[in-house]
C-alpha cells in the first residue's frame, strides 16, 4: 500500500515526544512505500524538531505556526490541524493516545466525519486490510479493529510500538505555514506546571510503584532511591495517592495514568484490576508483597514475598554494584 499517512507530532518543553517517534514506526507499518508527513503546531520555528522527524522516518514535515498555537488548546489546534489535513487529503492519520491525542482525535474525526480506532497498541497489515489491536476491559483482552473504508483514523499507545532507529543523514522537506486561526472562545493566559524532578513518569522506561502497603510518604524514600539507581520514576496506587503519600500525578490505572515500561516494580500494591488497567502491558513486572495470595503475583513476571521495608534497601545495595 503506498498511501500517504498525517503523523500529528506531539511537542512537550521544546522537545518531540517519544509516541512521535512511535506514530511515525506505526506510519510505516501501514504505509511501507507511502509518504509520511509530520505536522507539528507551534507559535515559533520549529525545524529543529522537523529534521528529527525526518531522522526517524519521516518524509516531509509541515510546520504550521500562529502565535495561538503557542499553548496547547484543542479548538486552536483542531484548526490547525484541520488545515493541514485539507491541504494534504492524507489516507491515514496517526497520532499519540496521550492526554492531548485524547482531547484532539474525537474532535478531529468529528469534523472530518470519519471514524476513530483509539488506543492501539499495535498495528499490521493483513493483505488489504490495516488491522489494528487495542486492549479492551482494562487490559484483559485485545481485540483487533480496522476501518473498513474512507479515512483511516488512530491514536496509538505511547511505549508500544518501537520507533525506528534514527538514521541522521536523512534528509526531506520541511516547509512552514503561517495558519489562520479564527478567534477562540477559549484563551489560555497561563499555565502552572508542577515542578517534576527526574524522569517523566508516562514516557519513564523503569517504574518503582508503590501502594497503600507503603503505609506513607516517607515510606515511599525506598522507593525513590531505587528509582534513582535505576533511572526510572516513581508510580503509586490511587489507595497510596488518596492516603495523601503522593501526589495525584503519579496514579497509575484506570482513572490515572496508562503506562509500558520495560520494568515495572510494583511495591505493596494488591493488583486490583483498576490498577492493572494502567501497568499490565509492562514488559516485566516483578511484584513485592508480604501476602503470597496477592492478585497482582497473578500478572508479576517475578514475585518477592516478604516485606518491601527490608527487600527494597537491600536491592538497591546490590544494584549500585552493577554497573547499568
Ligand atoms: P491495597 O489493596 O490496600 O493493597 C495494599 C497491599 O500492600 C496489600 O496487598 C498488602 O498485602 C501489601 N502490603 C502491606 N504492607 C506491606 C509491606 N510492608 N510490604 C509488602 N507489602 C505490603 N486504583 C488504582 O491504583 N488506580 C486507579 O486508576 C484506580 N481507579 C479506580 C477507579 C474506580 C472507578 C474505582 C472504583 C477504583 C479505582 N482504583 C484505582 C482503586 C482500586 O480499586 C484499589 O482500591 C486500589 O488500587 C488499591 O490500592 P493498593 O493496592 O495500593 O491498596
Amino acid at each position: 500500500m503506498s498511501e500517504k499517512v498525517l503523523i500529528i507530532a506531539e511537542v512537550r518543553d521544546d522537545k518531540l515526544r517519544n509516541v512521535t517517534y512511535e506514530s511515525i514506526a506505526a506510519a510505516r507499518k501501514i504505509s511501507p512505500d507511502g509518504e509520511l508527513v509530520g505536522v507539528i503546531c507551534s507559535h515559533k520555528d520549529t525545524s529543529n524538531l522537523a529534521e528529527e522527524m525526518i531522522h526517524y522516518g519521516a518524509d516531509r514535515v509541515i510546520l504550521m505556526e500562529n502565535d495561538k498555537l503557542k499553548t496547547y488548546s484543542s479548538e486552536a489546534y483542531t484548526q490547525a490541524i484541520l488545515h493541514a489535513i485539507n491541504e494534504e487529503s492524507p489516507n491515514s492519520i496517526i497520532m499519540g493516545h496521550t492526554s492531548i491525542g485524547k482531547d484532539l482525535s474525537p474532535k478531529l474525526a468529528s469534523k472530518l466525519d470519519s471514524g476513530l480506532i483509539s488506543d492501539a497498541i499495535d498495528v499490521e497489515v493483513a493483505g488489504e486490510n490495516v488491522v489494528f489491536t487495542r486492549p479492551i476491559y482494562s487490559g484483559k483482552a485485545f481485540e483487533k479493529k480496522i476501518i473498513t473504508n474512507g479515512l483511516l483514523f488512530a491514536t496509538i499507545r505511547p511505549n508500544n510500538i518501537r520507533a525506528l532507529d534514527k538514521d541522521a543523514s536523512r534528509n526531506g522537506e520541511v516547509s512552514k505555514k503561517e495558519v489562520e486561526i479564527a478567534d477562540l472562545r477559549t484563551v489560555i493566559k497561563d499555565v502552572i506546571q508542577k515542578t517534576s524532578e527526574g524522569v517523566d513518569l508516562s514516557e519513564a522506561k523503569v517504574i518503582v510503584a508503590g501502594g497503600r502497603g507503603v503505609k506513607s510518604a516517607e515510606g515511599f524514600e525506598p522507593l525513590y532511591e531505587l528509582a534513582q539507581v535505576l533511572g526510572g520514576a516513581v508510580g503509586a496506587s490511587r489507595a497510596a495517592c488518596d492516603a495523601g503519600y503522593c501526589d495525584y500525578s503519579l496514579q497509575i490505572g484506570q482513572t490515572g495514568k496508562v503506562v509500558t515500561p520495560d520494568l515495572y516494580i510494583a511495591c505493596g500494591i494488591s493488583g486490583a484490576i483498576q490498577h492493572l488497567a494502567g501497568m499490565s502491558n509492562s514488559k516485566v513486572i516483578v511484584a513485592i508483597n508480604k501476602d503470597p495470595e496477592a492478585t497482582i503475583f497473578q500478572i508479576a513476571d517475578y514475585g518477592i514475598v516478604g516485606d518491601l521495608f527490608e527487600i527494597l534497601p537491600q536491592l538497591t545495595e546490590e544494584l549500585k554494584k552493577v554497573e547499568m
